[in-house]
């Protein structure tokens, strides 16, 4: 299994590393949507990507909607990240083709029922 994680913050990035890498999950990292996408593009595939919404440069909800327009990605399961604040989100990013979502803070055992709610492999 191989993971991309997608968030500005450095905090959640490590946390996420941290937690797959003791699962033995090989986890590629990118700090906002556009550079997911490279990542998508040059160093996929991926069993899952957990796009974090708010990021500069490209947002999660647009980083998922050109993810879900190119059918190259689309055994790659998403995963979108919100706080409680933005629980508004939610609908929006189901619509927009994302498989589940994650609600921050959220910790290790939320982290894998929403992978395994998403139908990602069992790491
Ligand atoms: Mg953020």
């Amino acid at each position: 299994m191989r993971a991309l994680v997608v968030d500005d913050s450095r905090f959640i990035r490590n946390y996420l590393h941290s937690v797959f890498a003791e699962r033995g999950v090989e986890c590629v990292e990118a700090a906002d949507g556009q550079q997911g996408l490279s990542c998508l593009r040059s160093s996929g595939p991926f069993s899952v990507a957990l796009v974090d919404w708010n990021m500069p440069v490209m947002s999660g909800i647009e980083m998922l909607q050109a993810a879900r327009a190119d059918p190259a990605f689309n055994a790659t399961k998403i995963v979108m990240v919100t706080t409680e604040a933005e629980n508004d989100h939610i609908e929006a990013a189901l619509e927009a083709g994302a498989d589940e979502y994650l609600v921050k803070p959220f910790d290790e055992a939320g982290l894998f029922d929403k992978l395994r709610m998403a139908g990602v492999e069992e790491p």
